[in-house]
């Protein structure tokens, strides 16, 4: 680690809350830090 100063909010980069995995019947919430629409279960798939 390079810097211990992330204690502030904005800096470390986030996404909507609230966001579910985009595979059809997969519900998998997706963490705020997750830059994707699938969940990691299902982010190999999407790459195909
Ligand atoms: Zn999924």
């Amino acid at each position: 680690m390079k810097s211990r100063k992330t204690k502030k909010r904005g800096l470390v980069k986030q996404f909507k809350r609230g966001r579910v995995c985009k595979k059809i019947g997969c519900k998998q919430a997706l963490s705020v830090y997750n830059a994707y629409e699938y969940c990691h279960l299902h982010l190999k798939e999407s790459l195909r």
